[in-house]
């Protein structure tokens, strides 16, 4: 009985530790008193946990501005360089990895080429360039919080499993397995449009309940915030507007059907329609070239392009009314070419009452939201155990 009673206090004790832990990190600097204010601990229990701590380096004295007189106040924050987090997007013909420190800023970042290899190739590629990404950054395994990584795919997040991305062409690989094996870190594997949309709530947008992000690239991924939180759905991948049929007699898309918004709305898209009509290759790095500004074939499949964008954003907008509908992607490359069009087919098709209440906006974090927001999950999901870990 005495037992459980102990087991009981040591459990909330540790409850305690990271819960405070959790707002430094959020709210830091911020001083002891601010802390007892706003969780209802006493001045003693946050002194102790906040001891704790320090005395294992989690957390550090800071001086916040000047004084408005009397003792200069000392707040607290997190010491940055006491756990690293690796974020790993992996694009189709890019890979790019941030370095991001405890207090989930970004340190330092590699980016690979990775055009005509294997899924396996570029995994053992990965692991190869993350080691010796961290030997030259100095950092200690130690240290590594853990690894998160984002696809453009059908995500298993619980298992880390990708089932398929169409775009990479790489299907039922064992993703969180592969790497725990390969680089013995923890892994946190999420479909990047989901990454993405926690990464802009946090950063761009922490008030809104109730948002879309839309991450259009070679093709088009979704991520909803529902009532504050992460929409996953009972399979674990819900919005797939991707797949919307925006027109029947549309071309084959790799899912099995005709005309998914994907296939009339993406930069693939944009670059197979260029090439029909003009026998010339349109890469992704040549979308802002000066010169398009006066190729009137380009100018058309684009402006056709941000109305096919808009049809499913109208079918968003009636289905899920979000406060903010966020457009990403390598698409905002054309920001200048589409917005126009694509406000302009809104006002037209979309209820009225409902277009009244959304905020349509372009990502403020470029194509960096992915990472931000895959860094935060890891830290979410693992900081516990790191801290516990440590300290006991
Ligand atoms: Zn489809």
């Amino acid at each position: 009985m005495q037992e459980v009673q102990v087991g009981n206090s040591r459990y909330i004790r540790d409850l305690n530790l990271t819960g405070i832990f959790r707002l430094i990190q959020k709210y830091g600097p911020i001083s002891r008193k601010e802390l007892a204010e706003n969780t209802g601990y006493s001045a003693a229990t946050i002194t102790n946990h906040v001891k704790r701590l320090m005395d294992e380096g989690f957390v550090i004295e800071t001086n916040k501005g000047s004084s408005t007189g009397g003792r200069r106040p000392v707040y607290l924050t997190v010491n940055p360089d006491q756990g690293y987090i690796l974020a790993v997007d992996i694009e189709v013909n890019q890979i790019r990895i941030l370095l991001f420190d405890l207090n989930l800023k970004i340190k330092e970042k590699l980016e690979l080429a990775i055009g005509g290899r294997t899924a396996e190739e570029v995994l053992l590629v990965l692991v190869d360039q993350i080691k010796s990404f961290c030997q030259q950054n100095n950092i200690k395994a130690d240290k590594i919080i853990g690894v998160g990584v984002v696809l453009p795919g059908l995500v298993d997040n619980k298992n880390g499993y990708l089932h398929f991305a169409p775009n990479l062409k790489w299907r039922d690989i064992d993703i969180k397995g592969f790497f725990e094996k390969k680089l013995g870190y923890k892994i946190v594997v999420e479909n990047e449009a989901k990454a993405a949309v926690l990464g802009e709530k946090e950063l761009v947008f922490p008030d809104v309940e109730n948002m879309v992000y839309v991450s259009i690239n070679e093709g088009i991924g979704c991520g909803i915030i529902f009532n504050g939180n992460l929409y996953r759905g009972a399979s674990g991948n819900a919005g797939e507007f991707g797949h919307i049929i925006i027109d029947s007699n549309g071309p084959e898309c790799h899912c099995g059907n005709y005309g998914c918004w994907e296939t009339l709305a993406s930069t693939k898209y944009i670059s197979s329609r260029y090439f029909a009509e003009t026998g010339r290759l349109l890469a992704y790095s040549d979308l802002s070239r000066q010169e398009l500004d006066s190729d009137k074939i380009f100018q058309e499949i684009v402006k056709e392009t941000a109305r096919n964008i808009a049809i499913g954003l109208v079918n968003i907008i009636n289905s899920l009314s979000p406060d903010v509908l966020v457009i990403g992607g390598n698409i905002l490359t054309l920001e200048k070419y589409i917005m126009g069009d694509i406000e302009e087919v809104l006002a037209e098709k979309a209820l009225s009452v409902l277009k009244q209440k959304v905020e349509l906006a372009c990502s403020k974090l470029g194509n960096k939201a992915a990472l931000y927001g895959i860094a935060r999950m890891v830290f979410d999901i693992n900081i516990e155990e790191e801290i516990i870990g440590r300290i006991n």
